[in-house]
């Protein structure tokens, strides 16, 4: 008899959003944490299949609403359609993410590839459980890759389960450099396994880092929050005149002039270790201007509760950014905070340019690069929101 969980309401849940929090159950099975159960609304309807988890509130995200078992077959389906939709959607790169959690049917499950080594990264307790099937799976489809574990604590820790790090079995490079198509040439970058943030890179900037470097020619560059310099590479490496990095963790900035070495602009450029916050207002001070201000702070709101904070973050660094624009000059500038939707990020911006006595003309609105599917049904997959402003008065 397979374990059920079943919920409270009726009908609609087959249509709607893979999560289910532990309000909505009205009784389930005792099963082992982890495991698979088949859920079904209160009259018995079979919803989908997920694994269940009674620890956090977010107890169950459906990864099928079929009735079938979550085996290798299922896997093999689900990553062979998140592969063929990477085909389609990503340009020229040895850097992808193959895996997106629940905007590929496989909730929990991030799987990046940087060059000829996978990260695999487990948010669920199920899905840890589930890992070393599920890599099998993955070799099957791409090649026996070194794989290398890079597990996020928070998300391990509400799911009870041991984050790992590190290598899942053969140990491969330390380091790889990715290659990056950019605007007017290939850009490089530098990947540290097991350092840094994310998995190594940002991803989801891809796309904005190759639209950035169309702008960039002959223009004086600040890159703020810049982490290892990929905006500033693509942005030198595109014929700009020259770059100020800024970033505040020593290791990013040490990294980040590996990169500007690797690209051969370290002479164009300037890391400056050190708050963006400050930076920012020092430049000003000192009347620097700047033809193109790339803004990409880390998520200021984490919480609902953060909110207000975060406002008057963002707006703070976007109100100095504005004031350091020539006339002529574009802002392109980010909020990756979940609770920060892109009317909140506009009104944010208006504010901070009228406090800043600047005009602003919105040449784009950006988003994550599509190796980051956005779901319709699923609002959570989309929160990276950027702005494209050009000054013109
Ligand atoms: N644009 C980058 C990603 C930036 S992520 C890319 O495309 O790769 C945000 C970065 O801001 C992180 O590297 C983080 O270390 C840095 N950071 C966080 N707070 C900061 C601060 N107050 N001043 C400067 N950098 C900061």
């Amino acid at each position: 008899m397979p374990a059920v969980l079943r919920l409270k309401r009726r009908g609609d849940r087959a249509r709607g959003h893979p999560w289910i929090f532990k309000g909505e159950v009205a009784d389930v099975s005792d099963v082992e944490a982890g495991t698979a159960v088949t859920v079904v609304d209160s009259a018995g309807g079979f919803v989908g299949r997920g694994f269940y988890n009674p620890r956090p509130a977010l107890c169950c995200r459906i990864l099928t609403r079929r009735d079938e078992p979550l085996d290798d077959r299922f896997w093999r389906s689900r990553i062979d359609a998140a592969l063929a939709y990477r085909r389609r959607v990503v340009g020229e790169t040895t850097a992808v993410r193959l895996v997106w959690s629940e905007a590929d049917g496989l909730p929990g499950l991030v799987v990046d590839r940087y060059a000829d080594v996978l990260v695999v990264q487990c948010l669920t307790l199920g899905m840890d459980r589930a890992r070393a099937e599920v890599v099998k799976v993955l070799r099957a489809v791409v090649g026996e890759l070194p794989v290398f574990n890079a597990d996020e604590a928070v998300p391990a820790g509400l799911e009870g389960f041991a984050a790992r790090r590190g290598w899942l079995d053969a140990a491969g490079p330390s380091r790889v450099v990715i290659d990056e198509a950019g605007a007017a040439g290939v850009v490089h970058l530098g990947v540290t396994f097991g350092a840094g943030h994310k998995t190594g890179l940002y991803l989801d900037q891809r796309d904005n880092r190759r639209r950035v470097g169309t702008l960039a020619a002959g223009r004086d560059v600040l890159d703020a929050f810049g982490y290892t310099a990929g905006f500033t590479c693509h942005a030198l490496v595109a014929g700009a005149r020259r770059a100020v990095c800024i970033e505040s963790s020593g290791e990013a900035a040490s990294a980040a002039l590996d990169n500007l070495a690797l690209n051969g602009v370290a002479e164009r450029a300037e890391v400056a270790t050190a708050n963006a916050f400050d930076e920012l207002r020092r430049l000003e001070r000192a009347r620097q201007r700047f033809g193109l201000v790339v803004l990409d702070p880390p998520p200021f709101a984490r919480g609902r509760s953060a909110v207000e904070a975060a406002r008057r973050g963002y707006k703070e660094i976007n109100l100095r950014s504005m004031r350091l624009l020539e006339p002529g000059g574009i802002l392109a500038t980010f909020s990756c905070s979940h609770h920060v939707s892109i009317q909140d990020f506009e009104d944010i911006c208006r504010d901070a340019a009228a406090d800043a006595g600047v005009s602003l003309r919105t040449l784009g609105t950006l988003t994550q690069s599509a190796d980051h599917p956005v779901l319709l049904g699923v609002p959570e997959t989309r929160y990276l929101k950027g702005l494209l402003l050009e000054r013109t008065s």
